[in-house]
């Protein structure tokens, strides 16, 4: 399939805001724009496939724009400021991405390159007790709006390994150490995990990620407790499921454990990823949820591929070799 072009609309401003609803906000402009052509624009966007996903609205049009408003989209000619000709092009709302690891300024920019004017990483998060730091780093700065959880994996790996790394981007600091993924805490152990959550989440983490898969050593008990903690305070919690990768059993069997948890607390969860064996059942499973009020959602990437740390559990010869490769 040929790669679509995207123009931003805000891709050149710096936002140093949190707020998850600026690309709700460019919608709803776009829906409430007057056709008025006559004045001049501070920009005028000429020339490009417009496309609203939330009105279907998809058409060659000119967009006119006015401060940091839409103030006009159709099909006269129009003039502005400055031009840009978007002919070849895309003109969307920018696209909101809650599973994106990268979370330094080049990988901000490469974002915005493929349309994505929010990035949040809702799976591997940032360290509780480092949540302040990792949004002061941003404030100000950022090409784009952004957002993390908090890390249960970087919980753990603090407790259980010493290691105080900040976010994905220090992950390799950690995976090399040996007990974040497979030690069952102590009790007091335990509760200093939870305590960096909860910090995580008072200092206004956007709910918990946990890469649950990539760690044994998390009781069914630990993850039921982490989702708890997260739902009292109204957030959710994304999580890379338990058994991924896995026989489409073991897979839905991951998902169902989350669900369950969800429903029981009555708390908002995502299921990361969840493009793998039994895919089909585990979206029945969060559609029919959803349509019995749960705040639950998925997620599936488009590409038939995957990535991640060579110490991984999953390449455990009786996981990799037994069950997933070839002898
Ligand atoms: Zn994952």
């Amino acid at each position: 399939m040929t790669p679509l072009n995207y123009v931003n609309y805000s891709s050149t401003s710096v936002d140093s805001s949190r707020s998850l609803y600026k690309p709700i906000g460019f919608i709803l402009c776009l829906l409430m724009s007057p056709v008025f052509s006559a004045e001049n624009y501070d920009l005028a966007i000429v020339g490009g496939r417009v496309m609203d996903p939330a009105s279907d609205f998809d058409e060659i049009a000119n967009v006119g724009i006015t401060g940091d408003r839409i103030a006009v989209i159709t099909k006269e000619p129009i003039t502005g400021d400055k031009t840009i000709d978007a002919s070849g092009h895309v003109i969307a709302p920018g696209f909101i991405d809650t599973h994106f690891h990268g979370t330094q300024p080049l990988h901000y920019r490469l974002a915005l390159r493929m349309g994505v004017t929010t990035a949040m990483d809702l799976e591997f998060g940032a360290l509780g007790t480092r949540i302040d730091d990792w949004y002061s780093d941003r404030d100000g700065t950022s090409l784009i709006n952004y957002g993390t959880s908090v890390s249960h994996e970087l919980a753990r790996a603090s407790v259980l390994d010493g290691v105080d790394a900040i976010d994905t981007s220090e992950a390799s600091l950690t995976r090399v150490h040996p007990n974040w993924a497979g030690l069952v805490p102590t009790a007091d152990e335990s509760e200093e995990i939870f305590a960096i959550i909860d910090e995580g989440l008072r200092s206004g983490a956007i709910g918990v990620g946990s890469t649950l898969g990539y760690m044994p050593g998390a009781s069914a008990n630990e993850l039921f407790d982490v989702q708890a903690l997260s739902a009292s305070y109204g957030r959710q919690i994304g999580v890379h499921l338990r058994h991924t990768p896995g026989t489409e059993t073991d897979e839905i069997n991951g998902a169902q454990e989350v669900l369950a948890n969800a429903a029981a607390l009555n708390a908002p969860a995502i299921i990361n990823h969840f493009n793998n064996p039994g895919w089909q059942r585990v979206y029945e499973l969060i559609t029919r949820m959803q349509t019995q009020g749960h705040n639950v959602w998925g997620e599936i990437y488009p590409y038939a591929a995957g990535a991640t740390t060579i110490n991984a559990v999953f390449f455990d010869p009786s996981n990799w070799r037994d069950r997933l490769g070839r002898r």
